[in-house]
């Protein structure tokens, strides 16, 4: 697990699986709560994330049925960057798309070949509740659909491409 001194306050919380209610809830907002509650369940999320060797973990998946997600794209092969995203919307995504599988901490062992915009813009709050705006593209955008999936019950069992596995090799 990388070591993020913002993290010492985290602890690693069981992950729900599939098909626990939880996951198909509408998370409420998390900005009515206060800042140590938001930055307590971003900690816990952030170290069972990496405990879990994951790239984003949404709020709901430990059991928190609150907007709140994180993630970071490319610890794995490079230098920890932990992102944090409190009541996020997606304000724009692109009308281009592909098909890239997916896989879910709370669906071990099911990857699931999901269509998705390939960059998107996302405003969200910080930690330090500052508003913020993010454009993105990439691995990055395809992660933080995903979690946004989360926020609003919607798992990517639900978004399976049924003609992924006919598509032409290109
Ligand atoms: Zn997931």
């Amino acid at each position: 697990m990388p070591e993020i001194p913002p993290l010492g306050i985290g602890r690693v919380r069981a992950i729900r699986n599939w098909p626990d209610p939880v996951l198909r809830e509408m998370a409420e907002p998390a900005g009515e709560l206060d800042g140590d509650s938001i930055a307590r369940i971003a900690a816990d999320l952030l170290v069972t994330m990496y405990d879990a060797e994951g790239r984003g973990l949404a709020a709901p998946q430990i059991g928190i049925p609150r907007r709140i997600f994180v993630y970071d794209a490319h610890w794995k092969t490079d230098a920890p960057h932990p992102m944090v995203m409190v009541d996020p919307v997606i304000t724009w995504h692109s009308a281009a798309t592909d098909i890239v599988e997916e896989g879910c901490l709370s669906i071990p062992g099911h990857p699931v070949a999901v269509l998705r915009p390939t960059a998107i813009t996302v405003e969200y709050f910080d930690l330090s509740g500052s508003a913020r705006r993010a454009d993105l593209t990439g691995i990055e955008a395809r992660i933080v659909q995903h979690e946004y999936d989360h926020l609003n019950g919607r798992l990517i069992l639900d978004l399976e491409e049924p003609d992924a596995s006919a598509l032409p090799d290109v």
